[in-house]
């Protein structure tokens, strides 16, 4: 029997099964116990220190506790201090991103995945440069300028080198005023090797999603393919870092296995990184189980409704207050509406999880042949922009602290050092109004005009104010872009 040790590099000694066993014990005899459960909500609220804010967190138990705990009123206390803690930090701003699927070839045998390499009757098909180039045109001119790309693990049709042509050619087109700044990567397990030149060809943050933390689990999962190895898979991120990639994305499938363990797990993962690496993850994603081609989820029996599916946001909110959280369009725009209250950053818009699904096709128009999965939020990226400004958020397209290399646990320091307000909220602004400029509707963009005119006024130093408004008005009339603080 292994130790529990958040510092060693072996998968199951830092998502330990017994650790976790131990702390779904303790919370379940202490989800009644409101003197902890208080203690442990003052510890999570945020504290105001010097000009900014600063906050504690909770461990992968204390963050258990809470998640266990089914007291209504502590429960809508969670609520509170999660908006709390997301304001104190990322202010009213989302930012937005779109994926995009380079190649649904996979030699896994993933069960909840229609990728999956049994499947004979998916389409298979991978994008050439050409046609990358195509959807990356669709891309921008629809607004966005942050993509995480998706492909299938295949090394002999998505071998590394496809990976990074891919990147390199989404960087390489500038259409119109548009251009991709960011781009996140979403892609099998691999190399130190190959995440050094992931690393050299710029991208944003390595995402991999652990789909489930438990090894039994696991391994039935992904019965067949590289995907099989639990150590290699779980060991991912430490292989990133050791690539010099220090932007690293964590996530689990909800659905897979017991709510509760994947969400101790989870923070697990995040505590080893900051054991062993002096920063935790860049984000953390909730994806749930989808409909798709050949996957029902009701064959999972491990389904969350959308109130637990809220208090685990929360309850990561509280835990790892700097982490970014994103969610994506699997979700409806009701729960995302509540979750982008709670604690979420980045919200993906008008995506299409089809290989080739944005060049060609109509706002409305979906294609379906290739599709990962359902799409609950199926509104255009210029509906998304709206009804986040109607509902009180700042879209934003900002790309630049990764840029002005702001990356690691540098956003810990922008936060504690209150320039968020001079620094990401100008930035969001001046990037909303690129938008507003070049490609919302005549409605959307008279909402975000005067949104703009509003949080201008927020911005506390003098001078950063004067030099926004001054890059804004040369948005306005000129072809000048991609300013920023
Ligand atoms: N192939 C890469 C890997 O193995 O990690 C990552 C890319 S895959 C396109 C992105 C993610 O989609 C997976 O990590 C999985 O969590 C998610 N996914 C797969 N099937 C899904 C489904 N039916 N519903 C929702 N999400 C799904």
């Amino acid at each position: 029997m292994t130790a529990y040790d958040p510092r060693s590099l072996k998968a199951e000694e830092f998502i330990h099964d017994g650790e976790i066993r131990e702390t779904l014990a303790y919370a379940e005899a202490n989800k009644n116990n409101v003197e902890l459960i208080d203690q442990l909500l003052e510890k999570a609220r945020p504290k105001k220190s010097g000009k900014g804010y600063t906050c504690a967190g909770l461990t992968h138990r204390e963050a258990s506790v809470l998640l266990a705990c089914e007291i209504p009123e502590k429960i809508e206390e969670m609520y509170r201090i999660a908006e709390e803690i997301k304001l104190a930090f990322y202010g009213n701003r989302i930012v937005l991103f779109a994926p995009l699927y380079l190649s649904n070839y996979c030699v896994n045998g993933c069960l909840y995945c229609p990728y999956h390499l049994k499947n004979k009757h998916i389409p298979r098909k991978k994008l050439t440069q050409e046609e990358v180039r195509e959807e990356v045109i669709a891309l921008q001119d629809m607004g966005h300028k942050r993509l995480a790309i998706e492909a299938g693990e295949d090394p002999v049709n998505n071998p590394i080198e496809y990976i990074l042509d891919c990147i390199h050619t989404i960087y390489s087109v500038h259409h119109k005023n548009g251009d991709i700044r960011r781009v996140n990567v979403n892609i099998a397990a691999t190399t130190v090797e190959n995440y050094r030149k992931l690393k050299e060809a710029g991208i944003g943050t390595y995402i991999l999603f652990q789909e489930t933390y438990h090894k039994d689990s696991y391994l039935t999962l992904h019965p067949t393919g590289p995907k099989h190895d639990y150590a290699y898979h779980t060991e991912a991120m430490d292989r990133a870092m050791e690539g010099g990639i220090d932007d690293v994305g964590l996530g689990v499938l909800f659905g897979l296995e017991l709510y509760k363990y994947e969400f101790a797990g989870l923070l697990m993962h995040a505590e080893h990184l900051e054991a062993v690496h002096g920063v935790g993850p860049h984000t953390i994603s909730v994806p749930r189980l989808k409909r798709a081609d050949d996957i029902d989820p009701d064959d999972f029996d491990n389904g969350i409704s959308d109130e637990i599916f809220e208090k685990i946001i929360a309850c990561i909110r509280l835990a790892v207050p700097y982490t970014g959280m994103i969610i994506s369009t699997r979700e409806s725009e009701k729960v995302r509406s509540k979750a982008l209250r709670i604690g979420i950053s980045q919200v993906s818009g008008g995506s299409r999880t089809s290989v080739g699904g944005y060049a060609g096709y109509d706002e409305k128009e979906r294609p379906h042949d290739t599709e990962q999965f359902d799409v609950s939020d199926q509104r255009s990226l210029d509906e998304v922009v709206r009804w986040l400004m109607e509902n009180g958020h700042i879209p934003s397209f900002c790309t630049a602290c990764y840029r002005e290399g702001r990356t690691g646990d540098r956003f810990m320091s922008l936060c504690k050092s209150g320039q968020i307000l001079n620094c990401c909220h100008p930035n969001a602004l001046m990037t909303l109004s690129e938008y507003l400029e070049d490609y919302a509707s005549p409605e959307t963009r008279e909402i975000g005009y005067r949104l703009i005119e509003k949080e201008l006024k927020r911005i506390p130093n003098e001078k950063v104010h004067d030099i926004a408004v001054q890059n804004m008005e040369a948005i306005r009339a000129s072809n000048r872009r991609d300013f920023r603080f």
